[in-house]
């Protein structure tokens, strides 16, 4: 049997580059190794924003999710993609498994305190300092091996293994202890020179971004503020102009001699802006062609997300009969009931 993969993303805007390099590509790369799972995890956007008219528009962008998701290459018929509050016994497991976390252990979770920051929140509420703990629910109801996220998301799947060893100790054998696979570039900085691209934060150039726009946020990129002439010598290494050329430029040459002439006071910043944004137009033409393709079939992806309900819940359900088994709850009796 195949093992298994579980990562996902929140539907709270389009997928961006960072997600690109930090873990898209990896679940593209791994379709036939593992049986791929992609989560849309519309409860973990409620971490965030409980207002109404919010929680409606994530169902939107759960949508696009998808659409991103095909756009990159993930395959339907090898990778089951679903949305989270779809399948609600992981409600159940993220229950039994916030037993077994202390909350000082979730405040070291060093994604929670730069959460908090960035979305100027002061007191985390119970959910947000949970989300870890879903997240492990959500990798441990279908029993992953392997989850690829950016390097972020690292600290959350020390929370998982964590739970998982706790609850096989406590228990016995249940579940795996994933590894985290952290991708080629482990995070990928925003348009703002800010260490981390993030689709909420204003700072990303979206997979779905058309040519123009792509050329208009790239020439408006934070580059080295110091660096007032194109005669002054100066550092590729920490400037997010160069760091999208190393993710995505395929013509390396090209990146060398840029950098060689940039060390040596003899490029402007306009021209290595131009030959990036030329560059990651390459990269994403046959993305948005992938995704033009599908958005013009609406029901597919009804479909899709449709058959993931049909196969994840039987696992997940299947999961947590395990657990409460282990733990001496027993089955629940509605479970009993649709057995017999
Ligand atoms: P939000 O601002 O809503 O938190 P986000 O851009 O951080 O959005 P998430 O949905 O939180 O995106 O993350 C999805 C996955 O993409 C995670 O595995 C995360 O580690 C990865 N990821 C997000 N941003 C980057 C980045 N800039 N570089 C590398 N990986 C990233
Ligand atoms: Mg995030």
């Amino acid at each position: 049997m195949k093992k298994r993969i579980l990562t996902g993303d929140r539907p709270t805007g389009p997928l961006h580059l960072g997600h690109y390099v930090g873990t898209l590509a990896n679940r593209v790369r791994l379709q036939d190794e593992y049986e791929v799972f992609l989560v849309v995890a519309d409860y973990h956007a409620l971490t965030r924003d409980q207002e109404k008219a919010h929680i409606v528009a994530t169902r939107q962008f759960s949508r696009e999710l998808v659409l991103d998701y095909l756009a990159v290459g993930i395959d339907p018929d090898k990778t089951t993609m679903y949305v989270q509050s779809d399948v609600p016994s992981v409600c159940e497991l993220h229950l039994l498994f916030s037993m077994l976390i202390t909350t000082p252990r979730l405040d070291r979770v060093p994604s929670l305190k730069e959460v908090m920051d960035a979305e100027h929140i002061e007191q985390p509420t119970y959910g947000l300092l949970g989300y870890p703990v879903l997240q492990a629910a959500d990798i441990l109801h279908v029993k992953a091996h392997l989850v690829p996220v950016g390097k972020d998301q690292e600290s959350h799947i020390e929370v998982t293994r964590e739970l998982a060893r706790r609850f096989n100790f406590l228990y016995g054998q249940v579940f795996p202890e994933p590894d985290a696979l952290i991708g080629d570039v482990p995070t990928l900085p925003g348009t703002d020179g800010k260490s981390k691209m993030s689709k909420s934060v204003g700072n990303a150039i979206f997979l779905s971004d058309d040519a123009k726009t792509v050329e208009q946020k790239v020439r408006a990129m934070y580059t080295d503020p110091t660096r007032i002439r194109a005669d002054i010598p100066a550092e590729p290494e920490g400037n997010p102009v160069f760091a999208y050329h190393d993710a995505f430029n395929q013509n390396k040459a090209e990146v060398e001699d840029l950098k060689t002439r940039y060390r040596t006071g003899k490029v402007g910043d306009v021209e290595v802006k131009k030959k990036l944004a030329a560059a990651l137009n390459v990269f994403l033409d046959p993305i948005r062609e992938r995704r033009a393709y599908f958005a013009a079939r609406p029901k597919l992806v009804d479909e899709i997300l449709a058959a993931g309900i049909a196969k994840v819940r039987p696992i997940s359900q299947q999961t947590v009969d395990d657990a409460r088994e282990a733990m001496g709850l027993g089955k629940a009796q509605s479970s009993v009931d649709s057995q017999q």
